[in-house]
């Protein structure tokens, strides 16, 4: 290759790695797979080795690839936040290995589970929490304590005897694959753009501007550094960690001191192994010389330490015969086609099924029913179909039903959709899912009303649709299978508290095309109350930053629809109060995870607009004072609650006071 060849050819694989990087960090969106990456990576790092003189300072090798959002304050980081080396065969780990004890032949190594998340940097001072911020370029991150407070797993209050001036720590958060897992199929229900991955759901949930909505994601952190600690001296990495978990940190599982690159290896395959039961992604293993001293000889790069590397895994593919192909018909009627093939074992795990996503998706891949398929586990934990190896003979591609397998309604494609869609409203499929839905935790969190009394109230024929529920009777309710006099009673209860669901709940609720949580909220931060939004046109709601006419359209549709409307009506008639009160952010985190108990009267607002307003701040409202409250709020008048309170020591805030926390959020109410 010529040097102009090879400028041509950096310049290319740069603005791919640029853009690449602009879609994983920024939108939390890759549009591909990490091995991709790399391989990318790969290629231009080694046309720059072979090209010196062609390293620009900008080059994607020489930065880390975050970058930080507009949407939070920037925090300059004093401990730059590096990326690691990656090697991608264990021969490269044992050339890692033979320079390090070259120049010290004693060295140790720490061996450690690499986590797939995102790098976030915790700060302490005087043994609390202050600052948590993500990596961004490695020296400017972005500032997201207030979502990291809502991971319970992130200590408030070190555990610890004496006071430390400072303490930074640096962790991976990341989202557990069963919450993971929930979480897709919710936002695939909901027909919003799934999140790719578990890495990038985490992305996507801390960099968040709800903090309600990060904590219902239930993220985790696992603690693998420490970074910088006023008042106490460490000679090694193992001890550093030994005491971070004595701080009460979630430390980083399964590590292990290594000697040599034959005691690493074992460690490597013995992570690797365990990898697939694991309940949280990993994509590879960190080695890192153990001994700080040795650590500052070796030094870093602009990007990277010297002292370390990350080993990372190759993704598992495997082929499979495809038998068949299965229909389910979702919330909104789409109709996703599911490949069912022979079993195999990717990753760890048995798989037999895939979602092939829609027509086009088969018709440019050529799949056809009794092909030889290529099937990979993205992320390690979606099996997704890569490609057909080969055909049967006489093989014709598959084409979905004109019909809905379930009731039998032809079967809608929308112009520009690729999804293909039942359009009958009382299809059976549909209406029970958008039941399941509309009672689930992150809508009308109705307790108690789970897929099983879903079906159960359907066949008995008690409801239709989701206002139907509020209608219901205990004599209808005891008729249910398995309910007695108590369950009876709580459902009712459930069902009648939700009644003062926000309207951001409400409407996401109501599960319109591609309107999920986020979009919720930010349609009720722009029109406040129901019928401003009824009376809104598409362009007023395309208005919203991050809405498309798409989104728009569908909001617009749903709210004209007469069935809708219809379902709305009697809501209201139900006594559903559908408030909302618009939440400007506010760096001042005072409600964010705490537990609150409202006592006697409050002259200014209702009780039921107080928790409402605290837990649209991120706090919780509980009945009663326990040890685990952390305020009281005594309005006139006064009881039992504010004795107890008062016996155990917990924190009293007076209604002015209470006002004044609230003003500091700029909160306009919304009814
Ligand atoms: P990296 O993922 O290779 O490794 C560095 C990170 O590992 C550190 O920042 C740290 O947070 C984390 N880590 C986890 N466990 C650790 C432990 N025990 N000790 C130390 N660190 C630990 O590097 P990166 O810069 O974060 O990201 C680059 C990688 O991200 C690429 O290799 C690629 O896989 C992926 N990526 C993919 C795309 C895409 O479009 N698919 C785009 C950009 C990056």
């Amino acid at each position: 290759m010529t040097k102009e060849q090879a400028k041509q050819r950096i310049q290319e694989l740069s603005a791919l790695l640029e853009q690449y990087n602009s879609e994983y960090y920024m939108q939390d969106n890759p549009s591909v797979e990490d091995y991709v990456y790399d391989e990318t990576m790969q290629e231009l790092k080694r046309l720059e080795s072979e090209f010196p003189e062609l390293i620009s300072p900008s080059s994607p090798t020489q930065r880390v690839g975050g970058m930080v959002s507009n949407q939070f304050s920037k925090v300059a980081h004093t401990v730059q936040m590096q990326s690691l080396q990656d090697v991608f065969d264990f021969e490269q780990v044992e050339n890692f290995v033979a320079k390090c004890q070259d120049i010290f032949p004693e060295a140790e190594f720490s061996v450690e589970p690499k986590i797939d998340g995102l790098s976030v940097s915790l700060e302490y001072q005087n043994n609390q929490f202050v600052l948590g911020s993500t990596r961004g370029d490695g020296f400017t991150g972005e500032d997201v304590t207030a979502n990291l407070k809502t991971i319970r797993s992130i200590p408030l209050t070190l555990n610890c005897p004496e006071n430390l001036p400072l303490l930074e720590v640096r962790g991976e958060v990341f989202m557990p694959r069963e919450q993971f897992l929930k979480l897709v199929a919710r936002q695939e229900e909901n027909q919003e753009q799934p999140f790719k991955n578990p890495r990038n759901a985490a992305a996507g949930s801390l960099r968040q501007k709800y903090s309600e909505i990060t904590a219902e994601r239930k993220l985790d952190i696992f603690v693998f550094n420490l970074q910088r600690c006023e008042g106490k001296t460490f000679s090694s990495h193992g001890e550093t960690l030994e005491f971070l978990k004595e701080m009460g940190f979630h430390m980083i599982p399964e590590w292990k001191i290594c000697r040599n690159a034959e005691e690493i290896q074992q460690v490597i395959d013995r992570i690797g192994n365990s990898r697939q039961n694991l309940p949280y992604d990993i994509d590879g293993v960190v080695i890192k010389i153990n001994s700080l001293e040795q650590r500052t000889v070796f030094g870093t790069t602009s990007k990277t330490p010297k002292w370390a590397i990350a080993y990372k895994f190759p993704p598992e593919e495997k082929e499979s015969i495809l038998r068949e192909i299965e229909i389910t018909v979702g919330r909104t009627g789409a109709l996703t086609p599911v490949a069912v093939f022979d079993t195999i074992t990717l990753a760890g795990t048995s798989v037999s099924r895939a979602i092939l996503h829609n027509q086009d998706f088969i018709t440019e891949k050529h799949i056809c029913i009794g092909d030889k398929i290529l099937v990979r586990k993205a992320g390690d934990i979606i099996p997704e179909v890569l490609r057909s190896v080969s055909h049967a003979e006489n093989a014709e591609v598959y084409h979905l039903p004109e019909n809905c397998p379930v009731c039998g309604a032809k079967a809608v494609r929308d112009e520009g959709e690729s999804v293909l869609r039942c359009p009958n409203i009382a299809c059976p499929a549909k209406l029970h899912r958008q039941l399941v839905h509309f009672a689930s935790r992150e809508a009308m969190n109705i307790d108690g009303l789970g897929e099983a009394t879903v079906t159960a109230l359907l066949e008995q024929n008690f409801i239709q649709n989701p206002a139907d529920l509020y209608f219901l009777t205990k004599e209808q309710v005891l008729n249910l299978k398995g309910f007695k006099e108590k369950s009876a009673e709580n459902l009712l209860h459930a069902i009648e508290n939700s009644k003062t669901a926000p309207l951001d709940r409400v409407i996401f609720a109501l599960g319109i095309r591609n309107i999920g949580q986020k979009a919720s909220k930010l349609l009720c931060e722009k029109f406040l109350t129901l019928e401003n939004l009824e009376n809104a046109n598409e362009e007023d709601i395309s208005e919203i930053e991050n809405f498309g006419e798409v989104m728009a359209k569908n909001v617009y549709t749903a709210l004209h629809d007469e069935s809708v409307q219809n379902i709305l009506k009697r809501l209201k008639e139900a006594g559903l109060t559908m408030q909302y009160t618009k939440q400007e952010i506010s760096e001042n985190a005072f409600f964010q995870g705490k537990t609150f108990v409202l006592t006697g009267t409050l002259s200014g607002m209702k009780r039921n607009e107080a928790k409402q307003r605290i837990e649209a701040l991120g706090g919780k409202v509980s009945g009663s004072v326990s040890k685990k409250t952390d305020y009281v709020i005594a309005g006139e008048d006064a009881g039992s609650k504010l004795t107890k309170a008062q016996t155990l020591d917990v924190k009293i805030l007076t209604e002015e006071e209470f006002l004044e926390k609230l003003s500091s959020y700029n909160s306009i109410s919304g009814k």
